[in-house]
């Protein structure tokens, strides 16, 4: 599956794309997370993307371009992919056709993800990202918890770092950005029939469930389901199996268990026909 998610920033493109990566097994390309590897390992590439992305203006289309050419072409996009972020103008829009045409790998669909403005602002002041997993979470809507309590990494508490574009003089020149750029895509997917809307406001499961259903793919409860039976079965094939007895009402279940306790200690001989007995009776009364 080849899909591209579209959305303002702060629309949750990064999460929801983590969320897929989990479900479909296809990696999530970011061109934000490339950049900014790129900027903190001060690559050439880096240093030319850091003005930009400081003031919340594109970087450059050859640079990304680049990037995104060499990325598709490793080996594990051969099974699909997830673009975040890109492509956020026309001109990288008709550059992704051209390489896609190249390498027979169409895309399936490009998924609008939609948020009202006031959310998307209130969204990115409470975006917080993992330094050592990457992991994205929000203090006011999904900060660390459960099983995401501690960084897979480190195995301590997640050490939360703010972006540092996400200052709220950058943040509003990338909404606008965002609405002269790449909204325009919008129209360029839908005339090419790819086009499919969500609503990416509300619970985080919710806004999973609503793209796993337009993209098609199995949702979260759905995904997870095969792996228990086939638990269970593994659990019963090295167990001793049950005699048919087990299927008993509970109360019968419960006294074959105080037979078997008192088995245990004291002899086998009482319980055998203590069960006999029992089962004689049970026998009758529904006879
Ligand atoms: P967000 O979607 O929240 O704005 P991203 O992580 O996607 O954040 O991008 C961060 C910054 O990286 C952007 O503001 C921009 O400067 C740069 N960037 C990311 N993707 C692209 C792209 N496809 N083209 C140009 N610049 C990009």
């Amino acid at each position: 599956m080849r899909i591209v998610l579209l959305g303002p920033p702060g629309s949750g493109k990064g999460t929801q794309s983590q969320r897929l990566v989990e479900r479909v097994g296809i990696p999530q390309i970011s061109t934000g997370d490339l950049l900014r590897a790129a900027v903190s390992k001060g690559t050439e590439l880096g240093r030319r993307a850091k003005e930009a992305m400081d003031s919340g203006r594109l970087v450059d289309d050859s640079l990304v371009l680049g990037m995104i050419r060499e990325r598709l072409g490793e080996p594990d996009t051969r099974k699909g992919f997830i673009l975040d972020g890109f492509p956020r103008n026309l001109a990288q829009a008709h550059a992704l056709d051209h390489l896609l045409e190249a390498l027979k790998q169409p895309l399936d669909a490009v998924v609008q993800l939609e948020v009202d403005y006031g959310e998307l602002v209130r969204r990115i002041s409470g975006r917080r990202t993992c330094a050592d997993c990457g992991r994205v979470f929000n203090l006011l809507t999904s900060p660390p918890s459960g099983a995401n309590l501690r960084c897979p990494v480190t195995g301590e508490p997640h050490r939360l770092v703010q972006r540092p574009d996400d200052n709220e003089a950058t943040v509003s020149e990338r909404l606008r950005v965002y609405d002269e750029k790449t909204r325009p895509l919008i129209d360029f997917y839908r005339a090419r029939g790819l086009l499919r809307v969500i609503d990416a406001e509300g619970d985080l499961d919710a806004v999973t469930r609503r793209l796993a259903q337009v993209l098609g793919v199995p949702a979260l409860r759905a995904v997870a389901k095969p792996k228990r039976p086939a638990r269970r079965k593994a659990k019963r094939a090295a167990a001793p199996r049950k005699r048919p007895a087990a299927r008993k009402k509970p109360a019968s279940r419960a006294k074959a268990t105080r037979q078997r306790a008192s088995a245990r200690k004291g002899g086998a001989r009482r319980p055998k026909v203590a069960r006999k007995k029992s089962a004689k009776r049970s026998r009758t009364r529904r006879g």
